[in-house]
């Protein structure tokens, strides 16, 4: 067994030299998100307290139809859990999601789907690294 550190020190190192290294690898709900940098061969372990997710609306409606009756409720997705969707999308296109905020210091890391241009904030209780 490889040692485990814990501590988000390597991962903000990673993220501060080579952000485009770091790629989503793996996810295990409900609260684990592995994250692997393939510049140094290291994997950064999160636990997620919570899941958070934005998306620009992509045609928002015009104020004047909104509240015609008969209209179609509108899905609205921050009403589905953003773990859900952060599934879904590495279930569906995992290259598309890259790291575009990693603040170990305020337990804050960004992901973001360009794919469906969500991002996703995490909102993390413990960093571990270790060699893959
Ligand atoms: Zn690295
Ligand atoms: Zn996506």
């Amino acid at each position: 067994m490889s040692p485990v550190f814990k501590s988000g020190a390597f991962a903000q190192q990673c993220f501060s030299s080579h952000p485009l290294c770091l790629s989503l690898k793996r996810l295990e709900p409900p609260e684990r998100v592995i994250i692997a940098c393939s510049s140094c061969n290291l994997t950064h372990r999160l636990r997620v307290r919570s899941f958070a997710v934005h998306q620009p609306m992509l045609r928002p409606l015009p104020p004047e139809i909104e509240d015609t009756p008969g209209d179609l409720p509108q899905v609205r997705l921050e009403e589905r859990p953003a773990t859900d969707l952060l599934l879904e999308c590495s279930a569906a296109h995992q290259a598309a999601l890259g790291i575009w905020a990693m603040d170990v210091l305020q337990d804050s890391v960004g992901l973001r789907c360009t794919d469906c241009h969500r991002s996703y904030d995490l909102d993390v209780s413990e960093f571990e690294t270790f060699q893959r």
